[in-house]
This record gives structure tokens, sequence and C-alpha cells, in this order.
């Protein structure tokens, strides 16, 4: 298995008022699959792919991917981890307000060891004509396609979506998830987003649903479909 979580717990605050918001997750993704990670809000989602994601500690457990565990790493090797091998794309896309949508993506780029042709990508992401805006000049799509872009041009093997059509219409969201799809296609990095939108298993190769900090359900998706 590509990505595997191993009995991950995690725990928020101190004394009296310390709860375990991850009580044992155990799970895996392939190499190059999409990962929808279900489930309602305060379950334990984002505290997952946070976890995946080196930005925070579990408390116990194990996570590796491609064979290193995340766990045994530095923070040095954490810091060459995430750049490296992960992008992550946000509910609130964080551009850098003054940094026009190619110099966005190219932030991605920064320090990167194989980055993507910034010009192609630009057509990819259907920015082409906008690669001389600033954020404040773009729809909120477009905004979201500039954060996948800076998270995708460093070609990560994996490339975590918190929320990621969470704050777009609906017709925005079906655009978003398209392009999400497209890349996963086209790099073959595994996705995995983590959403609380039931109809976005649709597209997934794998779905597992949290509640209460315990993988409630999980299933390989035989119906995929196509994002539309
Ligand atoms: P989800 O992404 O499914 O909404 P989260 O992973 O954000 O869930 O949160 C899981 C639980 O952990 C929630 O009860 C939340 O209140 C709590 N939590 C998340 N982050 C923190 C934090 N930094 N400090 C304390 N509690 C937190
Ligand atoms: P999308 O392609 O994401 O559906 P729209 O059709 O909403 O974009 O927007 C068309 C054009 O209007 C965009 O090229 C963008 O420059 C501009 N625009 C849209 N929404 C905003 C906004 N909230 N602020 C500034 N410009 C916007």
């Amino acid at each position: 298995m590509f990505l595997e979580i191993k009995s991950i717990e995690k725990y928020y605050g101190t004394g009296e008022n310390r709860t375990k918001v991850l009580k044992g997750i155990t799970t895996g993704v392939e190499k190059g699959k999409i990962c929808v990670l279900l489930g309602p809000s305060g379950s334990g989602k984002s505290t997952l792919l946070n976890i995946i994601g080196g930005i925070e500690k579990a408390d116990g457990g194990s996570i590796s991917i491609d064979g290193s565990k995340i766990e045994d790493m530095n923070e040095k090797q954490l810091s060459l981890y995430r750049r490296n091998h992960l992008g992550y794309v946000f509910q609130f896309y964080n551009l850098i307000p003054n940094l026009t949508v190619k110099e966005n993506i190219e932030v991605g780029a920064f320090l990167s060891k194989n980055p993507l042709d910034t010009d192609e990508l630009l057509h990819t992401l259907g920015l082409w004509e906008h690669k001389d805006k600033v954020p404040s000049q773009l729809s909120g799509g477009q905004q979201q396609r500039t954060s996948i872009g800076r998270a995708i041009v460093k070609n990560p093997d994996i490339l975590l979506c918190d929320e990621p059509t969470g704050a777009l219409d609906y017709k925005t969201s079906k655009d978003i998830l398209k392009l999400i799809e497209t890349i996963n296609q086209k790099y073959g990095n595994t996705v995995i987003i983590v959403t609380h939108n039931d109809a976005i298993k649709l597209m997934a190769d794998k779905v597992i649903k949290l509640r209460d900090g315990n993988i409630r359900k999980e299933y390989e998706n035989t119906e995929k479909v196509n994002a539309e």
C-alpha cells in the first residue's frame, strides 16, 4: 500500500479537557487513487489530513508513505517531505494578494526538485488568459484553480485537499472537482479530498467515512463515475 495509516490516535486539550479526536484509525490508499474522506463536522477529517500532511503530529500509531514513516522524521526531513512530496489545497485558497496568478503558482515550485512547466500548467488549469491578474481580480473558482496550481506545480506524490469546494457554488464546485480529476489522470498523483459533501464520493476510488474519530465505513468505489 502506498499510503499506510495504522492505529492513528490524536488528543487535543489538557487535563479535564483532554479529548481523543482520533481513536485508532487504520486504513490505506493505493498509489494514484482518489480517496474521499467524508464525515460530519468535528469527526476528525482535517486532523487526519494534517497528520498525513506532516502539519500535526499523531499521539500514537504510524503513517508510512512509499515505505517512509513520517513519525520517524526529524523537522528537517519533515520539511523536505512536505516540500517534495505533498501539495495542499485549502477551502479559502490562501493566495498571496500582491502576486499574480502565475507568480502564486511559481511559489509552489520554489526549491522543488522536479517542477512542472508553469505555462503548460496554466493552460491545463484554464488560467492562461488570467495569468497576470492578482487574486482580487479573480472569481472564487479561478482563485481555487490558482491554489490547485500552486499545490501541483511541484508534481507531488500526494495532493491533499481540505474542503476544496467548501466556498464555491454548485457549478464552480463541479468544475473544480473535474480539474482535480484531470490532474489525477494526467500526473498520477494520489489525491485525498476531505469534504462533508456526500456527492463528491461519486468520483472517488475509495471512500472513508469518519464519525467521532473512528472509521464508520470504508469501501472501494466500484461504480466510480467521472466528475462532470
Ligand atoms: P472535521 O475536519 O471532521 O470537521 P476536525 O479534525 O477539524 O474535524 O476536528 C476534530 C475534533 O477535534 C473536533 O472536535 C474539533 O473541535 C477538535 N479540534 C480540532 N482542532 C483542534 C485544536 N487545534 N485544538 C483543540 N481541538 C481541536
Ligand atoms: P468562472 O470562470 O470562475 O465561472 P466567472 O464567470 O464568475 O468566472 O467570472 C468571469 C470574470 O469576471 C472572471 O474572469 C473574473 O475576472 C471576473 N470576476 C468574477 N468574479 C469576480 C469577483 N468576485 N471579483 C473580481 N472579479 C471577478
